[in-house]
């Protein structure tokens, strides 16, 4: 499994800027051949979503 990495709305910068942080336990869902993964920050433990293209949502299998 590769490290997948999703912006987190909790972890921000120092202008309050969401940061990529990485995401733990990512769980891959397809919805209308759409791929998305949902997963907790490793920084803050707070959940995280993002949108994976189907390459993506592939290589996290
Ligand atoms: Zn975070």
């Amino acid at each position: 499994m590769q490290e997948l990495k999703a912006l987190c709305m909790a972890c921000r910068d120092a202008k309050n800027k969401p940061t990529m942080q990485v995401m733990n336990d990512p769980k891959v869902t397809e919805k209308n051949n759409r791929f998305s993964a949902k997963g907790k920050c490793a920084k803050c433990g707070g959940n995280m979503f993002k949108f994976l293209s189907k390459d993506d949502a592939a290589k996290l299998k």
